[in-house]
């Protein structure tokens, strides 16, 4: 159920894919940070809000626009909806790709839930930091670079931090759609003020010891890419090499040649 990290300031693990979402209870209502991968599983959260309080949800901040994160957004049809502006337009642009992935991760039994998402983007963007008073705890959620994606957002409040999926915990970072060249600064400059309670996208809860660590093997990964792309080092070697399962190499070497324009 819900885990109070501070006053007023929870997260909710669910068991699907281990996502984290993020309550924050002010005195003018509640901020959601993402909203779950559909709008069943949305509504059901929802509910699970009344045990907390009565006071309705008002603000959603959406950490990117990956539609385990996003799917919920339709059901808070009251709330101002933050994110970055790149998440706005890759919801806005083409949703196709998103319902592809959704199709692909959603287990069989629960697909049509993927069928009836209304695709709902942040209407509220920022490009580098924005501030929400929800009324007694105040909330800031910050853009430090491409990641992850190119819209991940850090919350934070009170303490506690929200990262996204900048950090996992017990699993590989996902590579699939990420500036693996760019990821580690980016994560430096999101890690000053991190904590000391952090709560990754996935999984167990985290400390900035566990950032640094997170960073290191995003450094190694990028530093054995840029030797790959960079000074004509073999790519298989890189890839057996890397902290990181060969799968995810692999993909981080491919996504690394794009982000370098540098043709396979
Ligand atoms: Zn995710």
């Amino acid at each position: 159920m819900f885990e109070e990290l501070a006053e007023g300031v929870f997260r909710r693990p669910y068991p699907f894919l281990r996502i984290n979402i993020g309550v924050v209870i002010g005195e003018e209502g509640v901020l959601l940070v993402d909203t779950r991968e559909s709008e069943e599983a949305a509504r059901e959260l929802s509910r699970e809000l009344r045990t907390l309080t009565t006071k309705p949800v008002r603000w959603v901040v959406n950490t990117h626009w990956h539609w385990d994160h996003v799917f919920g957004n339709a059901l808070f049809p009251g709330a101002v909806i933050w994110g970055h502006r790149s998440c706005r337009r890759r919801l806005l642009v083409d949703p196709a790709p998103h319902f592809k992935d959704a199709r692909r991760w959603m287990p069989r039994d629960r697909r049509d839930e993927i069928e009836r998402v209304r695709v709902v983007p942040p209407k509220q963007t920022f490009e580098a930091l924005t501030s929400i008073d929800i009324g007694g705890n105040r909330v800031s959620a910050t853009y430090h670079g491409r990641g992850h994606t190119d819209a991940d957002v850090v919350v934070r409040c009170a303490g506690v931090t929200f990262m996204g999926d900048l950090v996992e915990q017990g699993k590989s970072p996902e590579m699939g759609d990420s500036y693996p060249l760019e990821w580690p600064a980016t994560l430096a400059a999101a890690r000053p003020g991190v904590g000391p309670t952090v709560v990754p996208g996935h999984g167990d809860l985290l400390s900035a010891t566990d950032i640094d660590h997170q960073a290191d093997r995003l450094e190694r990964v990028a530093a054995l890419l840029r030797q790959v792309l960079f000074e004509g080092r073999p790519a298989e070697e890189a890839v057996r090499r890397g902290p990181i399962p060969e799968l995810h190499m692999r993909k981080a070497l491919a996504r690394a040649r794009s982000e370098a324009g540098i043709p396979a």
